[in-house]
């Protein structure tokens, strides 16, 4: 759960309030790839401006601008 700290810091309390299912996924699967796979469903509901954005914005091989640690490619910039 170290991962999610910077994310909860800057969270808004609904964000905080997660079903018990995705916790439950997050704990049965514990690799950053797993991690930010299951979040970003998250991100596209609560960030849809960061989707929208893809092509203009931060460097693909640079850190996500979402503040996950993750490179933007991998994260809230990627294409799959
Ligand atoms: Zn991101």
């Amino acid at each position: 759960m170290m991962l999610f700290i910077p994310w909860t810091a800057r969270a808004e309390p609904e964000q905080l309030f997660l079903p018990r299912e995705f916790i439950r996924l997050i704990h049965a699967r514990r690799s950053p790839e797993d991690t930010m796979r299951l979040l970003a469903p998250l991100r596209e509901h609560y960030h849809p401006k960061i989707q929208a954005r893809r092509g203009e914005g931060p460097s693909r091989k640079g850190p996500c601008p979402c503040g996950s640690g993750e490179k933007y490619k991998r994260c809230c910039g990627k294409t799959a």
